[in-house]
């Protein structure tokens, strides 16, 4: 597998046995942290979920979970990997940054959204916006560019 050469414009990730991979488009858009106990049982721990201002392109063996009304979460149906998560409307497509070839390319933190969800085994020291599920919810009701969950 060689899927660490990046094109101009292009950032370049796949899954743990590298039969799933994918390009995120554009620039990176943001970088949350979710602490909401569906991506806790999903993927083990808080998601890291990353977004591309021009969406992601993927190919290989990816079956979507329904995790929700409005949401799903995709895997790798050969090693179980967990890499996406998208809006059924499509408005949210986002990859779990841990899968990106080039870890350099993950930005800092720009929030934390579930915060009265997470466990209090683990803190992050990071000094980035932390929102309850309330104060998300709110926050995504006034901007429709707000990120999903669940
Ligand atoms: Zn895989
Ligand atoms: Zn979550």
């Amino acid at each position: 597998m060689s899927t660490n050469e990046a094109s101009k414009g292009e950032i370049l990730g796949r899954c743990l046995c590298g039969e799933v991979t994918f390009t995120g488009k554009g620039q990176v858009a943001d970088m949350h942290i979710c602490h909401c106990r569906v991506c806790a049982r999903w993927g083990g721990g808080p998601a890291f979920g990353l977004s591309f201002t021009e969406g992601i392109d993927f190919k290989g063996p990816i079956r979507w979970y329904n995790s929700s009304e409005w949401a799903e979460r995709g895997f790798c149906t050969n090693c179980g990997s967990c890499i996406f998560y998208r809006l059924k409307d499509n408005s949210v497509f986002s990859v779990s940054a841990g899968a990106l070839d080039d870890q350099s390319l993950v930005p800092p933190i720009s929030s934390h959204i579930y915060v009265d969800c997470k466990p209090a085994y683990y803190e992050f020291a990071d000094s980035a916006p932390r929102l309850t599920e309330e104060e998300f919810l709110a926050s995504i009701a006034n901007n429709k560019d707000g990120t999903g969950t669940s």
